[in-house]
């Protein structure tokens, strides 16, 4: 049976020393694929088979086994300023890792196109900043896990707190003053506002404004308290991460 979907190329593995298996980014979740040969004649999928790059494969369910095998693919959009950039090369290795490590068993689609059109507009950005783009793209992916931060009511006693806000990274959210502990951190009403802004957002054009707001000099706790927060729910630390911090966001 031949059936075709959109896909994202998340990561990809040498197999039986001829074939690349593929793992891929779906509307419906995440699949593997065997490109049979891929690894021996490059010229048979070109480089469609990088990181981020979106298609158009065509899949056949094999009669016995079930690893799917990756019969064609269309390009639908490659992401190109990651070969002159590396800071953009090196943050989006980290979403496909991000992505390949993470992903919900089912995505709603409309959550996979938000995807999509993320990557495109990241990839024309110019100029790139790295630490908004890395923030806006984590809260967004918690988002769509389940896992964002409770940024509406104190998580302790679900009183919606009156201008003085805490934040707790082991608690999942904000915390009154009545309920703050030691492991919070105060948060202004601004901060609290750019958090809940992210949840309702629903056009590309809002992204810039609030990845900006995110990321100044002010933000720099919110950056580290996202990023804890991340490691945190997620219970994993991406590797990719040490080479982003340690090239990219030092100082
Ligand atoms: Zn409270």
């Amino acid at each position: 049976m031949l059936f075709s979907l959109p896909a994202l190329v998340l990561d990809k593995e040498v197999r039986n020393e001829i074939d690349l298996l593929v793992i891929f980014l779906t509307p419906g979740g995440k699949i593997r694929a065997l490109a049979k040969g891929a690894q021996k004649s490059r010229r048979r999928f070109l480089n469609l088979l990088e990181d981020l790059t979106y298609l158009k494969v065509h899949l056949r369910k094999p009669q016995k086994g079930k690893i799917l095998i990756l019969e064609g693919a269309d390009l639908l959009y490659l992401p190109e300023s990651l070969r002159w950039m590396p800071s953009k090369f090196y943050f989006f290795s980290y979403v496909s890792e991000i992505l390949d490590f993470t992903s919900p068993e089912a995505l709603k689609k409309s959550d996979f196109e938000w995807l999509i059109n993320f990557i495109k507009f990241l990839d024309k950005k110019e100029p790139f900043n790295l630490n908004e783009a890395k923030i806006f793209f984590e809260l967004k992916w918690l988002q769509i896990c389940g896992l964002y931060p409770q940024v509406w009511e104190c998580v302790s006693c679900g009183r919606e707190p009156k201008r003085i806000y805490y934040f707790s990274v082991p608690s999942g959210g904000i915390l009154c003053f009545s309920c703050k502990d030691s492991a919070s951190y105060s948060l202004s009403l601004n901060q609290i506002d750019l958090l809940r802004k992210i949840v309702r957002i629903k056009e590309l054009n809002e992204v810039e404004t609030l990845m900006k707001g995110l990321s100044t000099t002010e933000n720099s706790l919110l950056i580290r308290l996202v990023e804890e927060f991340f490691a945190y729910h997620f219970d994993w630390e991406p590797r990719s991460l040490r080479i982003l911090k340690e090239e990219f966001l030092s100082g």
